[in-house]
């Protein structure tokens, strides 16, 4: 158990050994809980067929929704962004879960991204505004160039977040009303 928890993003050796043993000591019923949370996880939740949001149905909430702009598309990195733009309220498009940004040294590669997924979706030629909402570093900063030439020959506005969230920052850790800034300051690249 320790072993598993030491490959969580930021669990060290010690954080691991205080989860597993707080598991250990935790109640029948909690335990029971928990271990209902994790199968559920896999079992239950899936990619939007659009999006690639987190979803529990075939087509997420979001995409489903006749509320939202279909023609409006903002380019996020992971789904965890979308919870955390949704909270501004500001933003009424769609989304587009990339899955990570370029990173070279770590493998990752445009062909690990969900890029040619996004191209079809502008193809359809009812997309008139893609945001790019990828974080400001700088990884973020060259997938965002790439996309950029990878959107030049569609007919269609590109725009990135205003920098209301600080350089190196991460949308994660960005307050709602800076992401409502930043969203609606958005600024036209092509
Ligand atoms: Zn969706």
């Amino acid at each position: 158990m320790i072993e598993e928890f030491s490959k969580f993003p930021g669990i060290g050796k010690k954080s691991a050994q205080r989860l597993a043993m707080y598991l250990f000591r935790s109640k029948d019923q909690d335990f029971q809980k928990f271990v209902d949370a994790v199968v559920a996880l896999k079992r239950d939740l899936h990619s939007c067929q659009i999006c690639y949001n987190i979803t529990e149905k075939a087509i997420c909430s979001i995409c489903g929704s006749e509320k939202r702009d279909k023609s409006v598309i903002c380019v996020v990195e992971e789904a965890s962004d979308i919870l955390h733009i949704e909270r501004a309220n500001e933003f009424r498009g769609v989304y587009h879960v990339l899955g990570g940004v370029l990173m070279p040294l770590k493998g990752i590669y445009k062909e690990e991204l969900r890029i040619q997924e996004l191209l079809e979706r502008v193809k359809t030629g009812n997309v008139l505004e893609v945001i790019l909402a990828l974080n400001p570093d700088t990884e973020g900063d060259t997938t965002s160039l790439m996309l950029m030439k990878e959107l030049e020959r569609f007919p269609l506005k590109v725009t990135r977040l205003a920098r209301g969230i600080p350089i190196g920052g991460d949308l994660e850790f960005s307050d709602d009303a800076t992401i409502g800034r930043a969203m609606a300051g958005r600024i036209t690249v092509k």
